[in-house]
């Protein structure tokens, strides 16, 4: 995939980040001062912040980084941020996470760096996706904790996207 022409598609992430970029630049201070907005940001945050923590304390976050540096099987393949949008990216921006202007890893996901994936805001496909050894490694009761957590995530990221949807819609 070409990446680095001066006009790239709009269907292309290149075209999308562009897209979320000019959003924030005309929509970023009335969107951040809008209450409805704003609150489901700090929701967001929170339910973000909920979820890693519980990624952590169950082990998969360990896990995770065992299988990119050892086992060099990392699930964010090339192609699915091709699920992403402008309005998730700029969701993205709204939380302070900036877009890198090229892919970090030729093979897989354009937001794949270094130490993991590099947005803040993530898509329902990445939230909800748990491997085999991940669902074999976290004990049952642990599972139906975290996908309790997780959902509250997905609900969250939904009613932002909607929102700010709605408002730069308008
Ligand atoms: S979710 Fe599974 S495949 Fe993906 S990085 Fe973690 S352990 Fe590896
Ligand atoms: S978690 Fe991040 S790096 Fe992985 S596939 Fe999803 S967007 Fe790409």
């Amino acid at each position: 995939m070409t990446e680095s022409t001066a006009t790239p598609s709009a269907h292309s992430i290149a075209g999308k980040i562009t897209a979320a970029r000019e959003l924030f630049a005309s929509h970023g201070e009335r969107l951040l001062r809008d209450k409805a907005v704003a609150a489901g940001l700090v929701g967001l945050e929170a339910a973000i912040a909920e979820c890693r923590r519980a990624m952590f304390d169950s082990g998969i976050v360990a896990a995770c980084r065992e299988c990119e540096e050892e086992e060099g099987g990392s699930c964010c393949g090339a192609g699915i941020e091709n699920r992403y949008g402008p309005t998730l990216l700029l969701v993205n921006l709204l939380l302070g996470c900036s877009l890198s202007s090229k892919r970090m890893s030729p093979n897989s996901c354009y937001f794949l760096g270094e130490t993991g994936c590099v947005l803040k805001v993530r898509h329902i496909l990445c939230l909800n996706y748990l491997c085999r050894k991940i669902r074999d490694l976290v004990a049952h009761e642990d599972l139906v904790a975290l996908q309790t957590v997780m959902g509250r995530e997905m609900d969250a990221v939904f009613a932002v996207h909607e929102t700010v949807r709605a408002f730069v819609s308008r």
